[in-house]
């Protein structure tokens, strides 16, 4: 059983888009020796946000592509809340972006590839926003071969 609103509609192509920008944003992550998770905030078919982990950079653990993301897309519209938004990131989040994302009441969260250890979901209590659906599994594998090739290199 799932805490979770899985969302069960394919909404394919236009996830698969997306989830290519956010993995365009991951690639700068890498490039700039961080750990390669990338994040977009798309409102009404355009984007309004978009990070990556900086965490290194900044010296900070909570700079998050996911917290990145949420940041810049609401200095975009102006307002905290971020309804009728979907965020694609590449890696599922962890507790603190779920948190993060409940507080700005998004609508749909896609994921690419599942964080068993770190990831929100199995840490089985709710930390989404009710109205919050949930989609995962989109380009998973392109999205964890990111990741796996940047901790190889650090070996
Ligand atoms: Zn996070």
């Amino acid at each position: 059983m799932s805490f979770y609103n899985f969302e069960d509609t394919d909404s394919g192509e236009q996830d698969i888009h997306y989830m290519k920008l956010a993995l365009e944003e991951a690639k700068k992550a890498l490039a700039e020796d961080e750990i390669p998770i990338g994040a977009i905030v798309v409102s009404k078919n355009r984007i309004i946000g978009r990070g990556y982990n900086l965490t290194e950079r900044f010296n900070d653990v909570t700079a998050h592509a996911e917290m990145q993301a949420f940041t810049s897309a609401t200095q975009t519209i102006g307002g905290k809340y971020l309804k009728d938004c979907t965020l694609y990131v590449t890696i599922e989040p962890c507790v603190m972006c779920a948190g993060a994302s409940y507080w700005t009441q998004i609508s749909r969260i896609v994921y690419g590839a599942r964080e068993e250890k770190r990831g929100f979901i199995s840490k089985g209590s709710n930390l989404l926003h009710p109205k919050t659906v949930l989609k995962g599994g989109v380009m998973a594998e392109e999205c964890a071969a990111m990741m796996k090739s940047f901790f190889a290199k650090r070996r």
